[in-house]
């Protein structure tokens, strides 16, 4: 098991501005010298909030107080990430001027041999965060990196590239995360996965939860909804502060996408679910989550809001074994149909068996099934939010189905699926999370038909945090089980999904928590499963 890299570097506090900048430091980025008096005023004499023990903060960094994190990793390139943020849950506290941020990448944890560096400018429309990308690194290997500014050292983060695209891979592996509600419990889980053996981290969305705080849980949020730029920028903070995700972050790179409290539980579109306000406001709101979003995680340039519109839908190829295809389910879908508002059990009607409906909108279907049909890679993955597989319950005599997952958008996942024969995709994996539980199933032809055709198959993994402590089984599960043949597994408890993937076979590792009340809880491997390409269906292992 490898020890965690999330290392302090030691002892660099410095009580207020930026004297340890020399001129030449400033130049190096060809900063003009004279930005140097407005760098010393930010966050000089308030009040500084109590870091949670163990955070970057609490170890004595104040401006990268949120840690670092890198993303988005190619096989030559990557992307680091920090944001200056001395008073994190009041604005930020770094004034009005752009501030030169130091950044380097070594080939050895102790940074002695730097293979790149350089300066970046953390801007004021962006919070001061920094989106560094570093290319002309060599393939499949890992890397450190840190970025230092105003005489402050941040810690040291590790980074791994991705095979060379004709590499024929033959081991990879990742995690898959979502859900991490800050109220709900610790993110105990992520300190785990720190520890793990990992190439990347994917995470499936919910990364904050919008709402306001709520007296009843193990921990608070500090303030109101969020639903301006500031708001969203607030609680953003407020979960990088955990020391269990910046250690996560600090370990491997992420890739990442949004579900819906992101932005507003159960919204589609321009639709909030409470419909309280027009589609024009509710844009404005979209537009700073988004923004807020965009900030606060390594994305490449590629993915920077325009306005309410973000181009979320990427994909990587990891060394012609994995083509990854991380995909957005909020921003084009249709209303939840069935006169639905959110997350509610409903049966299903016409609005989620019409040629209308749709849960990716045209243009990114379109690029999907393009993908598909020229996946060279030997599994084909798709990243996503919320369930494919049927999940029906039968309630007061009818089957009823979930409104907001793609239940509620039946003839798009049946034009997904035609895609997937039409190509003859051999090693469809699907990943999800949103229902804070993880489950595992094949994706059939016809979901109560368990001869019917496999198409792929799906793991969901469960959430960080929300949902608390959770259990095994709910009777609910139970039933939901026995009604749906093509699913294999339920379990209740909080954690994430591992995956180990070779060119023959998919394993993954359900790890799950015990608890998430109190910090400290142990990590197990709850069920594993296996899926030989070519055949869909997870095997018990
Ligand atoms: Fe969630
Ligand atoms: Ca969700």
């Amino acid at each position: 098991m490898r020890k965690i890299v999330a290392t302090s570097h030691g002892g660099t506090a410095v009580a207020c501005g930026f004297s340890k900048v020399s001129r030449r430091d400033v130049l190096f980025g060809g900063v003009a010298a004279s930005a140097l008096p407005l760098l010393g005023v930010a966050g000089c004499g308030a009040p500084s909030p109590v870091p949670p023990q163990g955070s970057a903060a609490a170890n004595g960094n104040r401006l990268f107080s949120l840690g670092v994190a890198s993303g988005e990793p190619g096989p030559d390139s990557v992307i680091l990430w920090t944001r200056l943020a001395p008073e994190p849950l009041h604005g930020g506290g770094m004034g009005p001027a752009p501030v030169p941020v130091r950044w380097e990448v070594a080939e050895d944890e102790a940074m002695r041999h730097v293979v790149r560096r350089g300066t970046a400018l953390a801007r004021p429309d962006l919070a001061h965060a920094v989106h560094v990308e570093v290319a002309g690194l060599a393939p499949r290997r890992w890397y450190w990196y840190r970025f230092d500014a105003g005489g402050e050292a941040s810690v040291v983060g590790r980074t791994r590239t991705t095979p060379a695209p004709g590499e024929a891979l033959d081991l990879f592996r990742f995690a898959a995360a979502s859900c991490q509600n800050y109220q709900h419990g610790y993110f105990t889980a992520y300190r785990h996965m720190a520890a793990e053996d990992l190439d990347l981290v994917v995470h499936l969305g919910d990364y904050i939860y919008e709402g306001g705080p709520r007296a009843s849980f193990p921990r608070r949020h500090d303030d109101v909804e969020a639903d301006t730029l500031a708001g969203y920028r607030n609680r953003y903070a407020l979960y990088k502060l955990d020391p269990d995700l910046q250690a996560a972050h600090a370990a491997f790179p992420w890739c990442v996408v949004y579900d819906d409290h992101e932005v507003d539980n159960d919204y589609a579109n321009d639709r909030e679910v409470r419909q309280r306000v027009s589609p024009a406001a509710f844009l404005r709101r979209r537009a700073a989550a988004y923004r807020a979003y965009f900030e606060h995680l390594p994305f490449r340039s590629a993915q920077m809001p325009r306005g309410a519109n973000m181009g979320l839908y990427r994909s990587m190829e990891i060394g012609g074994l994995i083509d990854l295809n991380l995909l957005d389910t909020r921003q084009y879908r249709t209303d939840q149909p069935c006169g639905e508002s959110g997350g509610k059990w409903h049966p299903q009607c016409a609005g989620a068996r019409g040629p209308g409906a749709t849960m990716l909108g045209r243009e990114q279907e379109a690029w999907l099934y393009g993908r598909l049909g020229a996946g060279r890679a030997r599994w084909s993955v798709l990243a996503q939010q919320v369930p494919i597989m049927e999940r029906r319950r039968m309630i007061h005599g009818d089957h009823r189905y979930n409104m907001d997952k793609w239940d509620g958008y039946s003839a798009a996942r049946d034009r997904l699926f035609t895609a997937v024969r039409q190509h003859r995709v051999p090693g469809l994996v699907a990943l999800s999370g949103d229902v804070h539980s993880a489950w595992a199933g094949t994706l059939l032809t016809d979901f109560q038909d368990p001869r019917s055709a496999a198409l792929g198959t799906e793991f969901v993994a469960t959430s960080i945090s929300s949902g608390g402590d959770g259990r095994d089984m709910r009777p609910r599960a139970r039933k939901m089980l026995a009604a749906n043949p093509g699913i294999a597994f339920y379990n209740g408890q909080r954690g994430y999904a591992r995956f180990t993937v070779t060119r023959e076979a998919w394993r993954t590792d359900y790890r799950v928590v015990p608890h998430v009340s109190t910090p400290g809880a142990p990590i197990r491997t709850r069920a594993s499963f296996a899926v030989a390409r070519g055949r869909p269906g997870p095997e018990p292992v």
